[in-house]
């Protein structure tokens, strides 16, 4: 499990800032931190759109697409991500889901069952004139013209949020209506950093960081919240455009190793 020291610790989570009146909807361009959702992936050149491995042949959705390398996504963030662009290029943290519609059965229910399929997790370096836009538009071109995307919105930046504490589901060291945890528990919803909501079921891709670790940094090869998504619905109440509208059994977010920051795992808990 993770998180078992530490139990009081706070971490500053970052939420969403979403453009009402958005000047692009492109992930490159300077005034744009992130896209959710939408039909444009980024594809790397000669790459194909990507796949769920579970059902047949059916295409993974973009849930989000972070721009790591702009300066409206928050700092502590990038440097966690820790991949520096050469001149010229771009860092996207991309994350793609099945979902035939807002229930995303298959991601959630592979998810649950500990297979990484109905998924894709991934940190790509990219120039915005190499993207394989061909292949986006030939494949878009195939889809029903009802295929079920997650809903644009475009992110302007994040703004750091109250606070955060070990979910009381995982926490031993506190009680759930304790003050100071009511204070400080975790938000649900699209975030980055802080810490995720819990429950008493839990599954990650990868249970144990598989790297090995120098003896003085046994201590410290834990994980670590990267990005809670909010599959939990439209939540926010944020007005529109707030529109992450997946629901799963549970809460997902990807963790990251705090000593290999390559190690990302996709992670779901809650009380199924
Ligand atoms: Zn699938
Ligand atoms: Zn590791």
């Amino acid at each position: 499990m993770p998180y078992p020291e530490n139990a009081l610790d706070l971490l500053t989570p970052y939420f969403p800032v979403f453009s009402t009146a958005p000047a692009s909807t492109n992930v490159f361009d300077p005034s744009v931190s992130a896209i959710l959702g939408g039909s444009n992936p980024i594809l790397l050149p000669d790459e194909g759109w990507p796949r769920c491995g579970n059902c047949e042949d059916n295409i993974l959705i973009p849930y989000i697409q972070i721009n790591v390398s702009s300066p409206h996504t928050p700092a502590e963030f990038r440097q966690k991500v820790g991949v520096e662009a050469e001149p010229g290029h771009t860092v996207l943290l991309q994350v793609f889901i099945c979902a035939e519609d807002e229930c995303a059965d298959c991601f959630g229910e592979r998810l649950v069952g500990a297979y990484d399929d109905a998924f894709l997790v991934r940190v790509i370096e990219v120039t915005p004139d190499s993207a394989n836009t061909t292949a986006v538009e030939e494949t878009r071109a195939g889809l029903a013209a009802d295929r079920f995307f997650i809903p644009q919105g475009v992110i302007s930046g994040w703004k750091p949020g109250n606070p955060e504490m070990l979910h009381e589901a995982v926490n031993t060291e506190i009680e759930y209506d304790d003050p100071q945890y009511l204070e400080h528990a975790p938000a649900p919803g699209l975030k980055l950093l802080g810490f995720p909501v819990q429950g008493k079921y839990y599954t990650s891709i990868i249970d144990r960081c598989p790297k090995p670790v120098l003896p003085e940094q046994a201590a410290e090869h834990d994980v670590r919240c990267l990005l809670q998504l909010g599959t939990d619905g439209n939540i926010g109440d944020e007005p529109a455009p707030s529109p992450y509208e997946v629901y799963t059994v549970g809460h997902t977010w990807i963790e990251q190793c705090t000593v290999h920051p390559d190690v990302l795992s996709m992670t779901i808990g809650g009380d199924w």
